[in-house]
């Protein structure tokens, strides 16, 4: 039976270690479709799961790793055969199954995607989780009206790996984008995605108000907390904001001020257990109307062996854009 490495995560006393192991195909978990991972990725939640910041792995051990694309070696799902490349962003890989920090996988094909004509397995890690993500929030302001003539649509965390790829599919579709980032020397960075404007992370971290002047379209916020309550204190008469993430915090202290006073839309997106057809959509948009030399130039690719260095890295909010693992 064929060896491969795998990063194995374990409960130990009240913390957990994390430990690269040899393992055979009999240790991977259930599932009709088994695939040799070629590539894979860092998003925050597996910053998270690697730390143990937050509880974000619910079975012990785990093999981390939300993402992953690879080439299948089995399969008895009638939409999958040997060699064909596909993708896998959530439903729970990397939390409860065994993930994409692991030469092999086995799991569910229904969690499955073909990789999208146009795009290789590289880019579909390089677009990731956070990509992803950035697509289905791109597509839940445009559910709302939210359209290019609208106004300047904010993007919240702009210099981490959602915020970079909602900048350059903003841009590319003709949205005046206001990047705000904490890191004022990634301004040139978020310029060249296609930013219009720089706004400092402060403008949104003060006391919220119920209501501040009215400055935009619609916003993606990936911080939650006080930054996500301030924005929505901002928003345009009629406007949405798409909140994926919690960069700040879980809470929202705000006031109802912008939903019965300025008709805002509050849009909650997930990414984990969206329907297979709404991720299929998003990618094919994916495909279509991401720059691929802007993807090319938020993307860093390093071996899988660095993400341990790595982990603590985008939970302290130091990493740029994205990170893509060779992995096979
Ligand atoms: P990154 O770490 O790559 O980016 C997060 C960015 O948020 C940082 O780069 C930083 O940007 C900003 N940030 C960090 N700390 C704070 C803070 N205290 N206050 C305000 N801004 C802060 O993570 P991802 O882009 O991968 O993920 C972003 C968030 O979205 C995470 O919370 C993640 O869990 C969530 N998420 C949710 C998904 C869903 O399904 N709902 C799917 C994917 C991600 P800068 O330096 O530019 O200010």
């Amino acid at each position: 039976m064929t060896a491969f490495d795998a990063l194995l995560v374990s409960k130990s006393g009240d913390g957990q270690t994390a430990e690269w192991t040899s393992l055979t195909e009999d240790a991977l978990m259930e599932g009709d479709v088994t695939l040799r991972v070629s590539h894979s990725t860092l998003n925050y939640k597996d910053g998270l799961a690697i730390t143990g910041k937050a509880p974000v792995i619910r079975r012990w051990p785990m093999i981390p790793g939300i993402d992953l694309a690879g080439t299948v070696v089995r399969s008895s799902h009638p939409e999958f055969r040997e060699g064909d490349d596909v993708l896998l962003n959530g439903w729970g890989v990397g939390e409860t199954h065994y993930g994409g920090y692991a030469q092999m996988a086995r799991v569910k094909g229904d969690w499955l995607l073909p990789v999208p004509d146009g795009l290789r397995r590289a880019d579909c890690m390089a677009i990731g989780t956070a990509g992803y993500t950035a697509m289905l929030c791109v597509m839940a302001l445009e559910a709302h009206e939210v359209k290019p003539d609208s106004g300047p649509v904010l993007v919240t965390g702009a210099a981490g790996g959602v915020g970079s790829v909602a900048i350059a599919l903003l841009a590319r579709l003709g949205y005046t984008v206001a990047a705000s980032t904490g890191r004022a020397e990634m301004a040139d960075y978020l310029k060249s995605l296609g930013a219009a404007e720089i706004v400092a992370r402060e403008e949104f971290s003060g006391t919220p108000r119920p209501l501040a002047r009215e400055r935009w379209a619609g916003a993606i916020d990936v911080a939650g907390s006080a930054t996500l309550a301030n924005v929505l204190s901002q928003i345009k008469y009629g406007g949405t904001v798409a909140a994926c993430g919690l960069a700040q915090g879980m809470d929202l202290p705000a006031s109802v001020a912008p939903f019965i006073l300025r008709g805002v839309t509050l849009a909650g997106v997930d990414s984990v257990m969206a329907p297979r057809a709404k991720r299929a959509a998003a990618w094919a948009r994916l495909a279509g109307d991401l720059d691929l030399a802007k993807l090319a130039a938020m993307t860093e690719t390093r071996p899988l062996r660095d993400v341990l260095a790595l982990a603590p890295d985008i939970v302290a909010g130091k990493v740029k854009g994205r990170i893509v693992f060779e992995v096979s």
